[in-house]
C-alpha cells in the first residue's frame, strides 16, 4: 500500500496562549514531504498543542499552517485529509476490527466492497491480516495499537499525526513497535509528525527531531547531530545521559578550572557555558592522558554494576563529579581501578561538547 503522494508542512510564527501560559510561542518549522519529524519535549512543553493545531482542533492566536503550500488555518479538521493516532487509541469497542479500520472509508462514502478490500490491505500492512472479524476486546494492547494505525492510514493520507501512540505499551512491545512504525513509514510515503517525551524513542524513529521547550522549538536536527552537537544546555541535558561542569568561555576558547579545553566543535554564543560529558564518550586511559586529548582524570568515588555496563563515578581533581560508562566485557573490566584509586580519563576534542545555558 502506498499513499498518493506526501505533502510538505510549513508552520510559521504560530502562537497560542491559555491565559498567561504561552503553549506555542512563535513556532516556525518546515517539514519536507515524506519526512518523519518528531516533536520531543518534556510534559507541558506544547507538543500536543502544536499537533492539535496541525489537526485543526486547536485554533492558533496567530501564524500560518500550510500543507503542500495551501493555507489550512481556517480549514476544519475533517477537511484536512489527515491520518491520526493518539495515546488512547479511541477504537470503537462494539465494532469488529475490520469495521473499525473501514470507518474512515465509510464516512468518505466509499462503496462497501472497496471498504472491505482496503481495510483488509491496511490490516495486512500492520501484520494483522485475518484479524478482521475479531472484537477489539479480544486483542492485546499492541494489536489494538496496530488497528489504530491501520485505521489512520487506510484512506492513504498524505500526512499522519501521532501523539505518544506507544506510551501505553510495555517496554519490549514499545521498542518492537518503534522499529515496525519506522519500517511502515518507508512503505507509506506519508509525511509523519510524531510526538513523544521519550528521547530514545525519538532518536530511534526520526529523520529529524524538533526539541520543544516552553512552547518554543530549541533545535531541529537529525538524531545524530542533535546528540553530538546540541545547541543549548536544555537539549544536551534532555537528549541522552550526561553530567555537566561550568566552564569559562572567551571567544572560541573554553577553560575548565583554569585549563584550556580542546574542542573541535563550534561553541554557540550565549551565557553560562557548560562542558557536557556523555559517560560513554570518556576513555579510561591507563597511562598518561595523550597531549591531544582533554585530561579529566580523578579519583574513583563509586563503582556501580548495571548489567550491560558499569557506571564509575569519579571526583575530578578540581571541577567536580564525572560519570564514566565502561563496557561490561572483559576488556572494560581490566582497565578498572577500585574505589579511591586514581583513574586516567581522556576526552577527545571531537567529543568535547560545550553549550550555553542560555542563548545570547
Ligand atoms: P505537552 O503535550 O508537551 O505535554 P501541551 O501542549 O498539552 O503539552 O500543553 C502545553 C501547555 O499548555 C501546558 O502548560 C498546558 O497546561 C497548557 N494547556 C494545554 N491545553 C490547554 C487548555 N485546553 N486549557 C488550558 N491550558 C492548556
Ligand atoms: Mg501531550
Amino acid at each position: 500500500m502506498s499513499a498518493t503522494q506526501s505533502l510538505p508542512i510549513d508552520i510559521s510564527n504560530l502562537c497560542k496562549s491559555y491565559g498567561s501560559v504561552k503553549a506555542l510561542d512563535d513556532v516556525s518549522l518546515n517539514i519536507p514531504a515524506g519526512e518523519f519529524l518528531t516533536l520531543l519535549g518534556p510534559s507541558g512543553s506544547g507538543k500536543t498543542t502544536l499537533l492539535m493545531a496541525l489537526a485543526g482542533f486547536v485554533r492558533p492566536d496567530c501564524g500560518s499552517i500550510r500543507f503542500g503550500g495551501q493555507e489550512m488555518i481556517a480549514t476544519p479538521p475533517h477537511q484536512r485529509g489527515l491520518g491520526m493516532v493518539f495515546q488512547s487509541y479511541a477504537l470503537f469497542p462494539f465494532m469488529t476490527v475490520a469495521e473499525n479500520v473501514a470507518y474512515p472509508l465509510k464516512i468518505r462514502g466509499v462503496s462497501k466492497s472497496d471498504q472491505s478490500t482496503q481495510a483488509e490491505r491496511a490490516l495486512d500492512t500492520v501484520q494483522l491480516g485475518g484479524f478482521g472479524d475479531r472484537r477489539i476486546t479480544q486483542l492485546s494492547g499492541g494489536q489494538r495499537q496496530r488497528v489504530a494505525l491501520a485505521r489512520a492510514m487506510v484512506f492513504e493520507p498524505q500526512i499522519i499525526l501521532m501523539d505518544e501512540p506507544l506510551s501505553a505499551l510495555d517496554k519490549k512491545l514499545r521498542e518492537h513497535m518503534q522499529i515496525e512504525l519506522k519500517a511502515l513509514h518507508h512503505k507509506l510515503d506519508a509525511t509523519v509528525v510524531y510526538v513523544t517525551h521519550d528521547q530514545r524513542e525519538a532518536l530511534t524513529m526520526s529523520d529529524r527531531i524538533a526539541v520543544v521547550n516552553h512552547g518554543r522549538i530549541e533545535q531541529v536536527e537529525t538524531p545524530e547531530r542533535l546528540y553530538r552537537q546540541p545547541s543549548s544546555f536544555f537539549v544536551a541535558d534532555f537528549v541522552g545521559e550526561s553530567v555537566s561542569l561550568p566552564v569559562d568561555v572567551a571567544g572560541n576558547t573554553a577553560q575548565l578550572a583554569g585549563r584550556v579545553l580542546k574542542s573541535d566543535l563550534p561553541i554557540a554564543p550565549g551565557g553560562g557555558h557548560r562542558l557536557v560529558i556523555r559517560p560513554e564518550l570518556l576513555e579510561v586511559t591507563p597511562g598518561a592522558v595523550p597531549e591531544a586529548a582533554n585530561d579529566l582524570s580523578g579519583e574513583v568515588h563509586e563503582i556501580i554494576y548495571q548489567g550491560d555496563s558499569v557506571l564509575v563515578i569519579v571526583n575530578h581533581d578540581s571541577a567536580g563529579e564525572i560519570n564514566v560508562r565502561v563496557p561490561a566485557n572483559r576488556a572494560g573490566q581490566m582497565g578498572l581501578p577500585s574505589k579511591c584509586e586514581r583513574i586516567g580519563l581522556s576526552l577527545h576534542p571531537q567529543d568535547t561538547i560545550i553549550v550555553p545555558d542560555h542563548a545570547s
